[in-house]
């Protein structure tokens, strides 16, 4: 779906999408199969002719992710507000339909993102789906129960919360391994 941005009056318009509207739903695929999705779009013309647009979106939905402690399949509930500057591009190679995407992840601590556009429109799919890629979890884990449990398997990791990356930090001894080998 393409947002004519020249169309959006004055005082901002607002867009609803879910799996029912089906505007999102084969761009969404690769990230989140046949899964439930509600996505809310909001674009307000910063002033006349500057051709610049504060975007504010959210999107609910759930990825399929492996818990780094068990290696089990979960669901992941992403549930995440967004907002960028949408800029029209002044030089934008032929292949690259938003420039510097991986800025996205620093959106939370550095205030809006910008989000460069060609023409005069917005990809609404493509725009998502690099919502969604970017807040892809990239040590993906279910929350812990009250028991400090796995709340999906139930398998405790209380006591290796850190494992996954404590061997980039801590030496290993060269003969640690050693010890637990039994020769059959
Ligand atoms: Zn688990």
């Amino acid at each position: 779906m393409l947002i004519n941005l020249q169309e959006i009056p004055a005082e901002g318009k607002t867009w609803k999408f879910d799996r029912k509207t089906a505007e999102l739903n084969d761009f969404l695929s690769p990230l989140i199969g046949k899964q439930e999705y509600f996505a809310d779009l909001h674009i307000l013309p910063l002033s006349s002719n500057s051709g610049a647009y504060e975007v504010r979106s959210s999107i609910k939905t759930q990825l399929k992710e492996q818990c780094s402690r068990c290696g089990d399949d979960f669901n992941y509930q992403l549930n995440e507000k967004f907002q960028n500057i949408l800029m029209p591009s002044l030089d934008t190679p032929r292949d690259a339909k938003f420039a510097k995407p991986n800025h996205f992840s620093d959106l939370h601590e550095e205030g809006p993102d910008v989000v460069e556009y060609e023409g005069n429109t917005l990809n609404v799919g493509e725009f998502f789906y690099e919502l969604v890629a970017l807040a892809e979890p990239t040590i993906p884990m279910p929350p812990a129960d009250e028991k400090g449990n796995c709340s999906i398997c139930k398998k405790t990791f209380k006591d290796q919360a850190v494992s996954y990356d404590s061997g980039a930090i801590e030496p290993v001894h060269p003969f640690a391994s050693l010890k637990g080998l039994k020769l059959n």
